[in-house]
């Protein structure tokens, strides 16, 4: 019998990686994992550049629209002014704090952490770029019966004149100075989130984006109604607009647009999109199968064409998501090792997962949009409420609400459930259990609101609308 160095090797330490080395170790396998970027990268993009401290700048950012509604209830005198290098040293704090915490639950499961580069060398053979005590870098390797890639994803800036000059969400939180303006190019979650924290922080920020609206993907009158809300704010968002090229001047970064025009801006952020981080990962070497956009291919079972070799999270660029990451994470270790004592093994559903953006206001969306549910399910019927929040009756702010049910005609099952507005994401978290459980729009009706909230509108809507997708 072949006798392995560990039982599972883990090639990355964020969301999926850091999930599957503990619960493996929980279940008494002998796992290692490598980390690129140290104990300082355990936790991955989610925890180092992404969710966190992109929630953390979320957080910040609506403080000044806070400060501004005060005045309505009451509040008087001036504005508090941000202190962008006390945020960042505050956010590098916490992250610091969650980079330990990730430390000490692998080694308190005890996960063999490994801080340097890995590849694979064959079906069973992993390399890593360990430090040595010589200050230099040495390669080890080890053997394991099961190798997981979850070495997530990059930012993708495409080539353009003047492409040196642009950051990618990485280099945003760190930023030094404070950019008074700042031009924020994409329409996906990255742009619309960072144009509207930058925004809500102080600079001015330009958006542009190459399609006809932003956010596509998303239920249509959602993406319509943000997109507004977000210019309410203050985004200077211009669609169908894109770069030409980029050029350093004494004033500032000077950007031609495409169609004529230029802009001077102080930073250019790319959020085009992100590609799977396999670069020297030795795929091509073992024979591991990929996209034609370089994703490591697996099936139902996250195992690639090699057997041996599964994986999970953004480097399969399926769902681009933390949770999702995680859970794909808890069913892999169920099947490799089997499920926790009295347990039946886990299963992912990619039905009804639910998410949020973060702009401001947030979307949170669970189901499917308009135009699918009525592609998939035929006769569809729409509920939809849009009002101004009671908070905004005194706050003079004209922020508006939005909220939209899809409801299944032959089985009266919500299948659609969305809403752009303050908290939107912790508002929908619940109905994706109502929804994943089957509920039906009687449900939602038997169901008792909670009273004044802006979320007792999914439980009180009665009248339909013909179809809220305007033309
Ligand atoms: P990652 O978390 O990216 O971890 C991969 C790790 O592998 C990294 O630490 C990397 O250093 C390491 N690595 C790579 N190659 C190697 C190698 N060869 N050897 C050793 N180590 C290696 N998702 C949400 O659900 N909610 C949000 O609000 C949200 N906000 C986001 C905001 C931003 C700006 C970004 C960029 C992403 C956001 N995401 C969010 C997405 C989320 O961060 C990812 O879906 C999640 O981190 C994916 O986890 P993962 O384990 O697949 O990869
Ligand atoms: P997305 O794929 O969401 O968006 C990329 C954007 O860039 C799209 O608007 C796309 O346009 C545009 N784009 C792509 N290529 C070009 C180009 N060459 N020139 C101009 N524009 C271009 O990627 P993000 O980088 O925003 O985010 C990556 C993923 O991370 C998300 O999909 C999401 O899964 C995850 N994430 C989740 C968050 C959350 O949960 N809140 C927050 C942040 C990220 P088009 O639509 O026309 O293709």
């Amino acid at each position: 019998m072949t006798s392995f160095d560990c039982d599972l090797f883990v090639i990355g330490g964020g969301s999926g990686g850091v999930r599957a080395a503990r619960m493996a170790a929980q279940r008494g396998a002998r796992v290692a994992l490598a980390e690129a970027g140290g104990t300082d990268g355990l936790g991955g993009t989610c925890v180092n550049v992404g969710c966190i401290p992109k929630k953390l700048y979320s957080y910040a950012a609506h403080f000044a629209e806070s400060f501004e509604e005060s005045h309505g209830f009451g509040w008087e005198g001036e504005a508090p002014r941000l202190n962008w290098a006390s945020l960042k040293a505050n956010r590098q704090r916490e992250i610091t704090r969650l980079n330990g915490i990730y430390l000490q639950l692998l080694s308190g499961a005890g996960v063999t952490v490994l801080n340097g580069y890995a590849r694979l060398l064959d079906a069973h053979t992993v390399e890593v770029d360990v430090a040595s005590v010589d200050g230099g870098i040495a390669q080890q390797r080890f053997t394991a019966k099961h190798i997981l890639i979850a070495t997530g994803g990059t930012p993708h800036v495409p080539h353009m004149t003047g492409r040196e000059h642009v950051l990618t969400s990485n280099d945003m939180f760190d930023l030094e100075p404070f950019p008074a303006r700042l031009l924020v190019v994409g329409g996906g979650y990255i742009a619309c989130e960072f144009a509207s924290i930058f925004n809500g922080l102080g600079a001015r920020v330009t958006q542009l984006y190459r399609g006809e609206q932003v956010l596509r993907g998303f239920d249509e009158e959602v993406r319509h109604f943000c997109a507004a809300e977000m210019r309410k704010a203050g985004v200077d968002l211009h669609l169908n607009a894109g770069v030409l090229a980029i050029h350093r001047t004494p004033q500032g970064l000077e950007v031609s647009l495409e169609g004529g025009g230029a802009l001077m801006v102080d930073a250019v952020l790319y959020a085009t999109g992100r590609v799977p981080n396999v670069q020297g990962l030795g795929l091509e070497r073992v024979g591991v199968a990929q996209s034609a956009q370089g994703a490591v291919l697996v099936n139902d079972d996250y195992q690639t064409n090699v057997p041996s070799i599964h994986a999970l999270g953004d480097v399969t660029a399926r769902v681009q998501l933390t949770p999702v990451a995680l859970g794909e994470a808890m069913v892999l270790v169920d099947q490799l090792f089997g499920p926790a004592a009295g347990k039946a093994a886990r299963n992912m559903s990619y039905q009804f997962i639910p998410t949020a953006v973060f702009t401001h206001p947030n979307i949170g969306t669970v189901g499917y949009t308009e135009a699918d549910a009525r592609q998939r399910f035929g006769r569809v019927t729409v509920y939809r409420s849009e009002f101004k929040a009671l908070k905004h009756t005194l706050s003079g702010s004209t922020e508006r609400t939005l909220m939209k049910l899809l409801v299944e005609d032959a089985t009266d099952r919500v299948v659609g459930l969305h809403m752009v507005g303050p908290d939107a994401g912790e508002v929908v978290q619940g109905f994706a259990v109502a929804m994943k459980a089957g509920a039906t729009k009687a449900v939602f009706d038997s169901t008792i609101g909670i009273h004044p909230t802006a979320a007792e509108e999914f439980v009180t809507m009665r009248e339909p609308v013909a179809s809220a997708i305007k033309p």
